[in-house]
């Protein structure tokens, strides 16, 4: 007989008894839905043991490749041990090595873990300020290679936790992050795959460590970057993206203005409209779009129609608390 660990207790499953039913029949706090495997409410995520390959149809091959499952359809034939998704993450402090503008609003934060953090280029943390007081930013460092974390930090005015980075944060100094989180990262497999990948301002980031931890992989597919702001100022990293087009070919690099008549080099226009024009059908495609919440939401809706599957679109909206 095999058994489910849940919430620090073990429960047996009865023949043909699904997870779901499992834990709702003993009381435990478990959201849940449809129950056919559907809506992906009972969402969980096995921390020992692995879920069948039934209880994960249709989950995006990140959530996979991370053991999440479908409680309400998981007929597990080993014992497993699960938890919410948000139990699953860490809190663990970590120490600020370098601090570098990357231009006027953009800061490059460099954290080094007390403990080994195990994460995807692409994912999200939270950083605290106070313990009550954090905010998520993307892992611009792609842990192969990296040896610290990496963040791109856009200062908001008024904004309580950018603007303390940007003033206050000092190298040598210790805060707390929890995570990682998130499912916008490159998964190996399909290296033929052309990758379009869709950001503005900060959104950078996490696109920086995903582009960077697919070209080390050897994805072999065409990978196309659309960079977009509102002026040449608020573009970064252009330097080195040009030289990462230079050394693989199978990269191209388009950094996008849309405010303001744009340098020779540089498309007019905003990121995700030149993309769609130059690429018109996303059948078959894998879309990466980070930033803007209104850029990402738009871009979802015109790749969908344009012939992508949702499970190939991944996406983080950088949405932003409004004012009190
Ligand atoms: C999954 C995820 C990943 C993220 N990754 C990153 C990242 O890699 N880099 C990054 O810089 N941010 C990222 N963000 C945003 C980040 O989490 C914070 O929301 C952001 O830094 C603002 O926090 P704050 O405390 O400084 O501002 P708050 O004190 O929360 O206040 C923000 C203030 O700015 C106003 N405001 C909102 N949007 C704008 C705008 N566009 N211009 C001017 N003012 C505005 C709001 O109304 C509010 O008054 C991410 C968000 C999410 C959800």
């Amino acid at each position: 007989m095999t058994s489910i660990t849940y919430g620090g207790n073990t429960y047996p499953l009865d023949k043909d008894q699904s997870v779901l039913d499992c834990l709702v029949g003993h009381g435990a706090p478990v959201p849940f839905s449809c129950r056919s495997g559907v809506c992906q409410t009972c969402l969980m995520r096995a921390v020992r043991g692995v879920p069948p390959e039934d209880s994960q149809r249709g989950l995006k091959d990140s959530l996979k490749l991370q053991n999440y499952f479908l409680a309400c359809v998981c007929h597990p034939t080993n014992d497993l041990e699960a938890a919410l998704p948000q139990e699953v993450v860490r809190s663990l402090p970590a120490t600020v090595t370098a601090l570098e503008p990357l231009n006027s609003e953009i800061m490059h934060v460099s954290l080094e873990c007390h403990a080994p953090l195990e994460y995807r280029a692409g994912q999200f943390i939270n950083l605290f300020r106070e313990p009550t007081l954090g905010r998520s930013y993307s892992l611009a460092s792609v842990p192969q290679h990296d040896e610290h974390l990496h963040l791109h930090v856009r200062r908001l005015p008024q904004g309580k936790v950018s603007g303390w980075i940007h003033e206050h944060l000092r190298i040598g100094q210790t805060v707390e992050i929890r995570g990682p989180s998130g499912d916008c990262f490159y998964v190996p497999g399909r290296p033929e795959q052309e990758l379009v990948l869709i950001g503005t301002g900060s959104g950078l980031a996490p696109l920086y460590g995903i582009l960077r931890d697919a070209l080390q992989r050897g994805h072999s597919g065409p990978i196309r970057l659309f960079h977009g702001s509102r002026n040449r100022a608020g573009l970064y990293l252009t330097d080195r993206l040009r030289e990462l087009a230079r050394e693989y070919p199978n990269f191209d690099y388009v950094p996008c203005v849309s405010g303001e008549e744009p340098a020779p080099g540089l498309a007019a226009g905003r990121a995700h409209e030149i993309a769609f024009m130059e690429i018109p059908d996303f059948k078959d495609k894998r879309l990466f779009l980070c930033g803007h919440p209104e850029m990402v939401s738009a871009a979802k809706r015109r790749a969908f129609l344009a012939g992508a599957a949702m499970k190939d679109i991944y996406a983080d909206p950088f949405n932003v608390n409004a004012a009190p």
